[in-house]
């Protein structure tokens, strides 16, 4: 298992049609989370949450600083090598209509990384998305694998792709704003799925959420970022006492 370090790390972005103009998004953010812990990143919409969510995935590199994970170097990894970060390190977004490929099945979905990360033969891995699909409640999985992501519901397919991320057996996950797109209703029950599997799964989480309640429901840890800066950090309990 490895220990996530973020360190000094800063990403500014040119804004749109406004000439050399910079928005820094992220200044010189440094935290650690070890393995098995889950994290909190909370704060106000533009404070930079989701940057520092597509840094530490490797979707974006930093201007400057490091991002480490065990002994891969994040920052530098090239494009092919991002294979074997996500192959440790998985994601779930806010969106779980754009996260699917609308032509493949969700037993193709689910089963795919076994195939690609875990070198499973396509049948294996297709009993293997099976089981996946009974774990996160999308049960009896024999009615899901044959169906198209435009045949389920938004809480469905989030289940879907929390299933596709736990596939390839990470170690870590980043959950950015997993519930916020789905229906009040079934968000109480996406995040216990997602407490409950980071627990069985020793995963470490990064939650990135403005939702101070579900924070304190997912995480142990709490990072507060303001306008690129964490401002505060500590243990969830102490740091949400007084919201
Ligand atoms: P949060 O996730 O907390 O809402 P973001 O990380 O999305 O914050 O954004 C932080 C800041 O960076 C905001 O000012 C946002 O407008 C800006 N930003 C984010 N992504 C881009 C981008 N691709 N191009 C330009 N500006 C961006
Ligand atoms: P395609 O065959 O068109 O590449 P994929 O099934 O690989 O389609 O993925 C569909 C979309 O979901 C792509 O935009 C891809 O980047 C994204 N995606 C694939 N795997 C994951 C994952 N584990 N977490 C989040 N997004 C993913």
């Amino acid at each position: 298992a490895s220990t996530l370090s973020v360190n000094g790390v800063s990403k500014r972005y040119r804004q749109r049609g406004k000439g050399r103009k910079l928005t820094v998004a992220v200044d010189n953010v440094s935290f650690t989370i070890p393995p098995g812990a889950a994290v909190g990143l909370v704060g106000a919409s533009g404070s930079g949450k989701s940057t520092i969510g597509r840094l530490v995935t490797g979707t974006e590199r930093p201007d400057s600083g490091q991002i480490r994970f065990g002994d891969l170097q994040i920052e530098r990894l090239s494009h092919r090598s991002l294979h074997t970060l996500h192959r440790k390190v998985q994601m779930v977004f806010q969106d779980p209509y754009g996260a699917l490929n609308p032509v493949h099945t969700v037993g193709y979905t689910v089963s795919r990384p076994c195939v690609n990360y875990l070198g499973m033969s396509a049948s294996e891995a297709f009993d293997r998305a099976g089981q996946l699909l009974d774990r996160v409640g999308l049960a009896p999985s024999g009615q899901f694998l044959s169906k198209l992501p435009h045949q389920l519901s938004g809480g469905q397919r989030q289940r879907v792709v929390i299933a596709r991320a736990l596939a390839c057996e990470p170690e870590f996950l980043v959950a950015d704003e997993p519930v916020s797109m789905l229906d009040v209703s079934l968000r109480a029950g996406i995040l216990r799925l997602l407490a409950d599997l980071q627990r069985e799964n020793g995963l470490s989480l990064l939650y990135i959420t403005h939702d101070l309640l579900s924070a304190r429901v997912l995480t142990d840890h709490i990072l507060v970022l303001n306008k690129g800066i964490i401002v505060e950090q500590g243990a969830t309990v102490e740091v949400l006492r007084n919201p």
